[in-house]
C-alpha cells in the first residue's frame, strides 16, 4: 500500500443537512477510496510508487500512456481538497483579508458567487469548479474529469467544489446549481482557502 485514504476531516453526518451521511458514505468511502486503492494498483513495481502524491500527478499529466495514473492520482489528491474545502457551518462571506481580494477580482462577494457558480454549472459532464490564484489575481477556473489546476504553472488552487454527478445526485437529483447554491451559502471552507493563499 503506497497511498492512502486521508481521513476525512469531520463525521460521515457532519455536512447534514447539506450533504447527506449516505452522500459522504458514498463519495469518500467508495469513489475517494476507490481511486486510492486504483492507484495503488496501477503503481505496483512502477518507479512512480516511491514518489509523494503530487509529484505523480505532475509527471504523470499530459502522457497518454499514463492517463489511467494521473486520472487516479489527481482524483485521489482533488477529493481531499475538496473535503478540506467545505466544513460544517461554512459558507457566506470570508474574513476580511480574503473578501478584500475578492471584491478587487470580482467586484463584490456576489460578482464572485455568480461567477464561481457559472463555471460549476458550465461544466459538461464531470468535472469541477476553483477558485485559485494566478499572478496575484485570483481567478475561477473548472476543469474536466480529473484534471486539476495542480498542473498549472504558477497557479494555486484555494477552493474547489466537486460536480462530478456523485457529489450531489443522491441529495440533489439533476439540480446542480441548487447543490452550488449550498456549497456557497453553507458549507465553503474559507479558512482552508486563506492558508492556500
Ligand atoms: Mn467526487
Amino acid at each position: 500500500m503506497t497511498f492512502k485514504l486521508p481521513p476525512l476531516p469531520y463525521d460521515l453526518s457532519a455536512l447534514e443537512p447539506h450533504i447527506s451521511e449516505k452522500t459522504l458514505s458514498f463519495h469518500y468511502g467508495k469513489h475517494h477510496h476507490g481511486y486510492v486503492n486504483k492507484l495503488n494498483e496501477l503503481l505496483v513495481d512502477s518507479p512512480l510508487a516511491s514518489k509523494d502524491l503530487e509529484t505523480v500527478i505532475l509527471e504523470t499529466s499530459g502522457d497518454a500512456q499514463k492517463a489511467a495514473i494521473f486520472n487516479n492520482a489527481a482524483q485521489v489528491w482533488n477529493h481531499t481538497f475538496y473535503w478540506n474545502s467545505m466544513k460544517p457551518a461554512g459558507g457566506g462571506e470570508p474574513g476580511k483579508d480574503l473578501l478584500k481580494r475578492i471584491e478587487k477580482d470580482f467586484g463584490d462577494f456576489d460578482g464572485f458567487c455568480t461567477k464561481f457558480k457559472e463555471a460549476a454549472i458550465t461544466q459538461f459532464g464531470s468535472g469541477w469548479a476553483w477558485l485559485v490564484e494566478d499572478q496575484g489575481h485570483l481567478k475561477i477556473l473548472k476543469t474536466g474529469n480529473a484534471e486539476t489546476p495542480l498542473t498549472h504553472k504558477g497557479v494555486t488552487p484555494l477552493l474547489t467544489c466537486d460536480v462530478w454527478e456523485h457529489a450531489y445526485y443522491l441529495d440533489y437529483q439533476n439540480r446542480r446549481p441548487d447543490y452550488l447554491d449550498i456549497f456557497l451559502k453553507n458549507l465553503a471552507n474559507w479558512n482552508f482557502a486563506e492558508q492556500n493563499l
